[in-house]
């Protein structure tokens, strides 16, 4: 070994011109390797060598406190040669000149590799940045031209790499001691570490209105998995590559079950894909987020949840009325319409009776009969003021606004999807256009007053 070492030195620096190194990343089993130094450089150094778990020794006239932590006995003393024998790694980070001239010195006659800190012409070979997963390490390196970029690098990588990695490797390792080796399913095992689900709320349809967040990962899936409600809009801005998967329309004959779709996310997961679930509005509204999560964890999937705008809230407001306004509505709630398999659910209809309250209903649209129906049987006032608003933010957006004794027959024939809202804020809608209208007048009049 230290023959090896001592040639491979000279012929660098008999042959090669510094500048036109070439550099060969190997990992060293079990270096021996004298630090000098104990200033911030050197604990940088000596931070990296042991949370790499690597053994080192320390020789430094003065040291800084932090070293403690470390739990490493330097030896407090000045370098001599005597000291730098025993060792075949050596790193000055010391910055002084007698230092260095001293292993120059030493150089002449032994066989050791050098790494003076941020002197690249005086070293045998440079540091990486590291990533360490246990037995699986990668090594990022720009030969010492820029460790910045190097650390760049190291943390972009280190965004893709799931923290899991290392047990799958320690389990490798066994099996490989064992001699099982099934590439297949190692294929498999590595390959869905690196696949997750990404929920994102695509928000009631208008594209402008996706979070930047939402958008971010819907750019980088490899797959889309959608409902019914995200708007031809909003998949448009998927980039061409990305395979979409239309999961279903509202109560059609083509929608894909709950267990075909979980049966899907777990497919393109396995093979190591990022599956975005894109769901109309908030996932955590009637978004069915409850069961196919519960399907992610128990397959060990992980998931990350984006929120979007819900309909309820934004329908309203695209309609301008605002869901709470003081003197009017204090509160606001948000239900459904329907139940499991289509059935009415009627266990908010006493909402309606609260005054100053707003309350929306989703899924409701094709029950409204029947909401009128029980809502007048237990006494709510016929003439409550109803906005049925469909396609909201989208351009084929509209709007009904009625009362409650006419919802009925108004809600014939109304495009879905619709979200009806009940309440006085309803009413405020007609003061809040105007009211904008007259300023967007007023604005344009000044204006060309001035021009
Ligand atoms: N997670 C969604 C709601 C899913 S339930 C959200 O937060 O918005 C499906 C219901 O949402 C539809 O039946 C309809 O009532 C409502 N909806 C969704 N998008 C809509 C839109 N653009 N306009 C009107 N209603 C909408």
């Amino acid at each position: 070994m230290t023959h090896t070492l001592h040639k491979i030195i000279r012929y660098e620096e008999v042959i090669a011109p510094q500048s036109e190194l070439n550099t060969l990343p190997i990992l060293l089993r079990n270096p021996k390797i004298l630090l000098i130094g104990g200033g911030k450089v050197a604990l940088q150094k000596a931070e990296v060598l042991k949370d790499n778990n690597i053994d080192f020794k320390i020789i430094t006239i003065n040291i800084l406190p932090q070293f403690k932590k470390l739990d490493i006995k330097p030896s407090l003393k000045p370098i001599e040669v005597e000291d730098i024998k025993r060792f075949n790694i050596v790193i000055n980070a010391t910055g002084n000149k007698d230092v260095e001239s001293l292993i120059d010195k030493c150089k002449l006659t032994q066989s050791f590799l050098l790494n003076t800190v941020d002197v690249p012409e005086k070293c045998d070979f440079y540091f990486s940045a590291l990533l360490n997963y246990g037995k699986l390490k990668v090594a990022i390196s720009s030969d010492g031209a820029s460790p910045t970029i190097s650390k760049i690098v190291r943390n972009k990588i280190k965004e893709v790499i799931p923290s899991n990695i290392e047990s799958l490797v320690d389990t490798e390792f066994e099996k490989r001691r064992s001699k099982i080796i099934d590439i297949k399913s190692v294929n498999r095992d590595a390959e869905s570490l690196f696949g997750s689900v990404t929920f994102v709320g695509a928000g009631p349809g208008d594209p402008d209105l996706l979070t930047v967040k939402g958008l971010k990962e819907i750019k980088k899936a490899d797959v889309i998995l959608h409902d019914y409600l995200v708007s031809k809009e909003i998949l448009s801005l998927v980039n061409r590559d990305t395979k979409i998967i239309n999961c279903g329309k509202p109560h059609g004959s083509n929608n894909l079950t709950q267990e075909e779709i979980n049966n899907k996310m777990d497919y393109y997961v396995r093979e190591g894909k990022r599956v975005v679930r894109l769901k109309g509005g908030d996932p955590f509204v009637f978004g069915r987020l409850v069961e196919e999560t519960e399907y992610l964890i128990a397959n060990n999937i992980r998931f990350e949840i984006i929120p979007g705008i819900t309909s309820s809230i934004s329908g309203a407001g695209s309609a301008f009325i605002p869901v709470t306004a003081r003197g009017t509505s204090n509160g606001f709630s948000v239900v459904s319409g329907c139940l499991k398999g289509n059935r009415f659910n009627d266990n908010w209809i006493e909402l309606l009776k609260i005054p100053n309250h707003t309350t929306v209903v989703l899924m409701g649209l094709k029950k409204a009969s029947i909401i009128v129906e029980k809502a007048l049987r237990i006494g709510v006032k016929p003439n409550l003021p109803v906005a049925i608003i469909s396609n909201a933010t989208l351009p084929n957006q509209t709007e009904i606004f009625t009362t409650l004794e006419n919802l009925a027959s108004q809600s014939i024939n109304v495009p879905t999807p619709a979200i009806l809202v009940f309440g006085d804020v309803v009413n405020l809608r007609d003061k809040l256009k105007s009211n904008k209208n007259i300023l967007e007048q007023n604005l344009k009049n000044t204006f060309e007053y001035y021009s």
